[in-house]
């Protein structure tokens, strides 16, 4: 595998960050998941935009323009032959003797860039059974809307997902109300057919596949609520589903244990993967 580092193609082996990179040693940094399909660069823009946000809140220069970031995009995966699969892209505010105080404007931010091939029937496979979610105590900082670096409480939360055998933990406040999942955003589908998804402000990430599909359930008419919603809706939710740029749309099936609804993939989280699958912007 090819990694880009600072502008250099190294091969993993020699890709190397230095011991003090602000990166390591505060999580001083952001980061964004952007999906290949075909070939193509899904929502490269709203990526490209959501890293720029992500910077400027956190006061982190852009370390290189952004024709040339496009084109770095492409060349890693290209050099990793990636058809179907991901590009990692992280910046951090660069390397500098340990200070908590943001180093001088001479250091440079670094720039790292993988791509790694997924397989897409995985996915598949995955949706057709659909995921089980665990519910637990959102324990992040205010301002999750930045996406940083610094995912320990999201780390903690999908290990004792999988250690419950489930595959993602939907989060909640302190009021019982749903924020999002630990690395997707959450929705459910009421017995009105409507779609209910917690609305944009700091405690969630502004998801670009949920942006995507907002787009969609408008187009396709059905009825959407951007509001906040608890446990207990949830729990009784007819559908429920995941999105994410690696999920996509992935129908949830039980939390902590219970099914939803039938327990099977819904009607209506089974058709906006399939409408997501066949949008515009997910082909060349
Ligand atoms: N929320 C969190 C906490 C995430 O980590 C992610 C993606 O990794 C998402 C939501 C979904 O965002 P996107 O659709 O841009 O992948």
């Amino acid at each position: 595998r090819i990694f880009y580092l600072n502008g250099r193609y190294l091969p993993r082996e020699e890709a190397h960050v230095s011991v003090e990179d602000r990166g390591y040693l505060f999580g001083d940094g952001v980061y964004e998941v952007l999906e290949i399909h075909r070939g193509a660069l899904i929502d490269e823009d709203r990526h490209w935009q959501r890293l720029d946000r992500s910077l400027s809140e956190l006061r982190i220069s852009w370390p290189i323009g952004q024709a040339a970031f496009g084109r770095v995009l492409r060349e890693v995966k290209a050099r990793n032959k990636v058809e179907n699969g991901f590009l990692y892209i992280q910046i951090t505010r660069g390397a500098a003797p340990r200070e908590h105080v943001f180093p001088a404007q001479n250091v440079r931010p670094s720039l790292l860039v993988s791509a790694r091939p997924v397989d897409p029937r995985k996915g598949e496979a995955q949706a057709q059974k659909g995921i089980g979610v665990i519910s637990l105590p959102d324990l992040r900082w205010k301002r999750v809307d930045i996406k940083t670096i610094n995912l320990l409480p999201n780390v903690l939360a999908k290990q004792a997902a999988k250690e419950e055998g489930a595959t993602e933990a939907w989060l909640f406040d302190e009021e019982g109300l749903v924020t999002e999942g630990a690395a997707s955003n959450a929705w459910i589908i009421d017995e009105n057919r409507t779609i209910h998804t917690h609305p944009v402000d700091h405690s969630i990430l502004r998801g670009i596949t949920r942006t995507t599909l907002i787009d969609i359930i408008a187009a396709k008419g059905y009825a959407l609520k951007e509001r906040r919603f608890s446990l207990a809706e949830a729990r009784a939710a007819r559908e429920a589903f995941i999105t994410g740029a690696l999920s996509l749309v992935m129908p949830v099936v039980r939390i902590d244990g219970k099914p939803i609804g039938e327990g099977v993939p819904g009607p209506i989280a089974t058709e906006l993967r399939r409408i997501f699958h066949d949008t515009a912007s997910r082909t060349l």
